[in-house]
């Protein structure tokens, strides 16, 4: 089937695009698209005045007060989870990692590369991990200096207990380092609250920006500490910071377009009523999709609790007439993109509820659904 020939009743965004049901990038507002249109150089008055309203503005996100820092950096999401690892783990540390998905097992990586001392700690990919687990190993392990958790475990859309977690943390006096990337600004991140040195997200997820960027809240106190950590230059982010307070300017080329749609996401995101306002549309979309789905016999991975209001992971059906390339591209053709699976447990595939998407675009992709169920003949989508 031809994806680009779009059939008959195509849903269709205002720029006449697939709305992006995936972990990013999302569907993003037009306001934030036509941000974009300026050429700004890296000198600009404008662009650094923007570029610091939007630093601010994400350190007021975390209630970091005058204690958190904000240091963006180029590239994907990866490039600053592997930055916060290369600055804030020093080369006598050891890391240990809470896995509970394909995002965990990637900071273990991370940790080869660099010759870095780290350990997993495992759950399974449909379970959290668990703090009191964490609590014996610390207390086994006086060696382990920082632990990592994964926020939102997009793998399979898990909600971690980061909160638990960091008490656990805070109570042995060593350090947490919080992926929060496909949880950012949908879910709460309180510093506060939570004892963290360091949190990274990325422009292109919950705050609905394009993507191109990521960035670290960090503890002033525990940055100003990690002078020569880190064994790159690009993903130095002590560096990154000191340049960029020092000047106001990026080290190297910033990605000046990205900032612009970040900074009009950000606008966006607090019209919407912030964290709440977006996890409220967030959780509705969820809703109205697990229910939806439910209905038509699909089985989700998660039960409710668990089940954080970014992605569902949903099982394969068995019915033999379910062809799953064939669902995709009929899906995609009606303007709908999901997404596959990343289990390593069971086959499945991905919805995202996340992006600037609504009811009317989960019951649009729920009749889509249908719709491709009837076409290939399936009557039954259990497991
Ligand atoms: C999306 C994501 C990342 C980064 O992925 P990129 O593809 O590099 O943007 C990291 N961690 C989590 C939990 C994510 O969801």
């Amino acid at each position: 089937m031809d994806t680009t020939q779009p059939h008959a009743n195509r849903a269709l965004s205002p720029t006449g695009d697939p709305f992006l049901l995936t972990p990013g990038p999302l569907t993003t507002s037009a306001t934030v698209k036509q941000a974009m249109l300026h050429d700004l150089g890296s000198r600009d008055k404008r662009f650094i005045a923007i570029n610091a309203q939007m630093r601010a503005r994400l350190v007021d996100i975390i209630h970091g007060g005058d204690d958190f820092v904000c240091v963006p950096l180029q590239g994907s999401g990866t490039f600053v989870v592997e930055a916060m690892i290369g600055t804030f783990v020093p080369p006598g540390g050891k890391l240990l990692v809470l896995v509970n998905g394909a995002y965990g097992t990637r900071m273990l990586k991370m940790c080869a590369y660099y010759g870095r001392d780290a350990e997993a700690q495992e759950t399974a990919e449909d379970v959290p991990c668990d703090p009191a687990a964490l609590d014996a190993r610390l207390a086994a392990d006086p060696a382990i200096t920082h632990v990592a958790v994964v926020h939102c475990e997009t793998t399979s859309g898990v909600l971690n207990p980061i909160a638990a977690i960091g008490a656990v943390v805070a109570r042995h006096k060593r350090r947490l380092l919080i992926d929060s990337m496909s949880a950012f600004g949908a879910l709460e991140v309180d510093a506060r609250e939570i004892m963290f040195d360091a949190v990274v997200a990325s422009s292109n997820k919950c705050l609905e920006g394009a993507p191109g960027m990521g960035f670290c809240l960090a503890r002033t106190s525990a940055l100003a500490e990690c002078q020569g950590n880190a064994p790159s230059l690009s993903l130095d982010l002590h560096d990154q910071w000191v340049a960029m307070e020092k000047t106001g300017q990026w080290r190297f080329t910033p990605p000046v377009h990205c900032i612009l749609a970040l900074d009009q996401a950000i606008t966006e995101f607090l019209d919407e009523g912030g964290v709440a306002g977006r996890s409220g549309r967030y959780r509705a979309n969820c809703d109205i999709l697990v229910k939806g789905l439910r209905e038509m016999g699909f089985e989700t991975l998660l039960p409710d609790a668990l089940q954080a209001p970014i992605i569902v992971t949903v099982r394969m059906p068995s019915d033999p007439k379910f062809d799953f390339p064939a669902f995709y591209d009929r899906l995609a053709a009606a303007g709908y993109v999901i997404y596959p699976g990343k289990l390593t447990v069971a086959e499945s595939f991905r919805i995202g509820c996340i992006g600037r998407l609504g009811a009317a675009e989960m019951n649009g992709a729920l009749g889509a659904i249908r719709e491709a169920l009837a076409d290939m003949g399936v009557t039954n989508c259990a497991p």
